[in-house]
């Protein structure tokens, strides 16, 4: 199965991107865009790609290990950027000091499960919004209108392990596209709370 570790933005998150993001849809080429799901935005920790099923118990420790050594960190959905033509998406406010920390340590609870994981490149945090379907659309004044948006923060208290269900051509919504097969807390005892 296809596996991913992410971050999941809350309800109240989610809602208030969505309200700003209705004035991106009305920029020229919008309609040349694939916009993502609301239910699905996520904040990727670490790929894993293809994981055998019998991997997943040991993966399952792994990762709840590396969540509970990590303590409940403040965030907050804050401005944008691009990949090129290819992708908008929004960025992060907060601790994201704590957020490349979880990456870090989703990506070696992977590792030590023993999947084989891709050397990566720099972590940059990003919830992606929309993709190009072919290019042609110039990116630029969204992350523009992105820059004027920062969300209320709230406290990452969780590390999800969500599976991805490739889309198979011709049958349309036969299963979710993300699903959580995992979630597991962050160290709350030692939470830092937003806002003090
Ligand atoms: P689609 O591929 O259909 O456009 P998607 O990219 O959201 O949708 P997946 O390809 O399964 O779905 O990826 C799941 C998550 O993992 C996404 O956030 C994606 O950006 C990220 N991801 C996918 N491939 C990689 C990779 N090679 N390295 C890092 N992150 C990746
Ligand atoms: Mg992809």
């Amino acid at each position: 199965m296809r596996l991913f570790a992410a971050v999941l933005p809350p309800a109240s998150a989610t809602a208030e991107l969505t309200e700003h993001a209705a004035r991106l849809r009305e920029l020229p080429g919008a309609d040349g865009l694939r916009w993502t799901a609301r239910e699905s935005w996520h904040f990727t920790l670490a790929f894993l790609a293809e994981v055998a099923a019998e991997t997943l118990p040991e993966l399952s420790e792994r990762m709840e290990r590396a969540a509970r050594r990590t303590p409940a960190f403040p965030l907050s959905l804050h401005g944008g950027g691009r990949f090129g033509e290819r992708a908008l998406w929004a960025g992060a406010a907060g601790d994201v000091a704590a957020l490349r920390l979880l990456a870090a340590r989703a990506d070696a609870a992977a590792r030590k499960a023993g999947v084989p994981m891709e050397e990566h490149r720099a972590y940059r945090p990003h919830l992606t919004l929309a993709r190009a379907r072919g290019g042609g659309v110039d990116l630029r004044p969204y992350v523009a209108a992105l820059g004027s948006f920062s969300g209320t923060p709230w406290t990452v208290a969780e590390l999800a392990l969500v599976r991805s269900n490739l889309p198979r051509s011709g049958v349309a919504g036969e299963r979710p596209r993300y699903e959580v097969v995992g979630r597991w807390e962050l160290d709350a005892s030692r939470a830092a709370f937003p806002g003090g």
